[in-house]
């Protein structure tokens, strides 16, 4: 990785993306992939996308999720308490004793904590458990008006104040989004790749990086729409399943390091899927395999059962602790991902029609 692409990594993963107020996040992703592309669109909502070739007829989308989860200040209190609700699947497990960044209308931003009640007075036989009207932030005020005069108001955004750290000499990355702002960090390396070594892609290429997936893949059902691409190699992380508590046999047997997970589910096309493992297989990638029943939960099914189907395909990041501040992943997979797409895209031909019957 280039001190170029490191210092985007780091500033990209280090904003504020929360699901329906993206825009930070985007603006410095579109500001690094704007070189590599001949022009950019976005949405009403948000959704960015970076284009190659924008007059082709045939046209490839890869993608990523921009949005992370958060908080939603649902409540406050006569004593000055925030109640929150969830925006996106934010886990009430994690949030106590977290600090955390209330994100005022006007784009302040205002520390403050999630609070528990000490060890020493709580019921032992019945022990509170974190939920949404147990947890509270603390933003060091002891009345409403106190909290209203910082700024803070209902519906403004609560997040984590954590960010990225490396782990075992750089080995590992940990932070709070890399579920899946990763992800727009490896489709625009992808774009970067072909830039750089000059290639002359004979199609258009879509680097998406869609708004509102933790949410129920909103960004991609309207971006898919636009677009109305014939292909679709989406980006999202799994679950590593090595560490304790996980089960294999449930959930697969996924590890940090061993490289990208391609996933087979009705959504993936399974042509799409070959085209995939064989240019891995080419190339001396190592890839792992994952299995979804019904949906993937991730933008893959919005573009598949969009515009009368589009050809897709999943190809995932290994990821442990999904959801929490101490996300992680490996930079091997991280780089192996990059490679997989980029010579994926090598491959692809013009017109290229992946129906199962002709
Ligand atoms: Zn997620």
């Amino acid at each position: 990785m280039d001190a170029s692409s490191k210092k985007f990594l780091y500033k990209y993963l280090n904003c504020n993306s929360p699901t329906g107020f993206e825009k930070a996040g985007q603006e410095i992703w579109l500001e690094y992939i704007r070189p590599f592309v001949d022009e950019y669109i976005t949405d009403t909502y948000g959704t960015a996308v970076g284009i190659v070739n924008p007059s082709a007829e045939y046209r490839v989308v890869i993608e990523a999720h921009a949005d992370e989860i958060a908080w939603y200040v649902n409540y406050i209190s006569d004593k000055g308490y925030l109640y929150v609700i969830r925006n996106g699947g934010s886990d009430y497990q994690i949030a106590p004793s977290m600090r955390v960044i209330v994100h005022s209308s006007s784009g302040r931003r205002i520390p403050g904590v999630f609070g528990w009640p000490a060890v020493h007075v709580r019921d032992k036989k019945e022990e509170p458990k974190p939920k949404e009207d147990t947890i509270t932030v603390d933003c060091g005020c002891q009345s409403r008006d106190e909290v209203e005069e910082l700024g803070i108001q209902i519906g403004n955004v609560v997040t984590f104040d954590e960010y990225l750290t490396e782990l075992n000499r750089g080995k590992f990355l940990v932070g709070r989004a890399l579920d899946n702002r990763i992800g727009g960090f490896m489709i625009a390396e992808a774009v970067k790749r072909i830039r750089e070594n000059n290639i002359h892609l004979p199609y258009g290429l879509y680097a998406t990086n869609a708004v509102q997936e933790e949410i129920g893949l909103k960004g991609a059902e309207m971006i898919a729409h636009k677009i109305r691409p014939h292909l679709a190699l989406v980006t999202d992380v799994t679950h590593d399943t090595q560490s304790p508590l996980y089960n294999k046999i449930k959930q697969g047997d996924i590890s940090l390091g061993k490289g990208p997970v391609l996933i087979t589910a009705p959504a993936v096309h399974n042509n799409v899927l070959k085209l995939l493992k064989e240019t891995a297989e080419e190339n001396k990638i190592g890839y792992q395999r994952a299995v979804s029943s019904r949906a993937t939960g991730t933008d893959t099914d919005a573009f598949a059962y969009s515009n009368s189907g589009v050809a897709s395909a999943l190809i995932a990041l290994p990821l442990k602790y999904m959801h929490t501040t101490v996300e992680m992943v490996s930079l091997r997979d991280i780089e192996a991902l990059i490679e997989l797409i980029y010579r994926t895209l090598l491959e692809i031909k013009p017109g290229q029609d992946f129906r199962y019957i002709k």
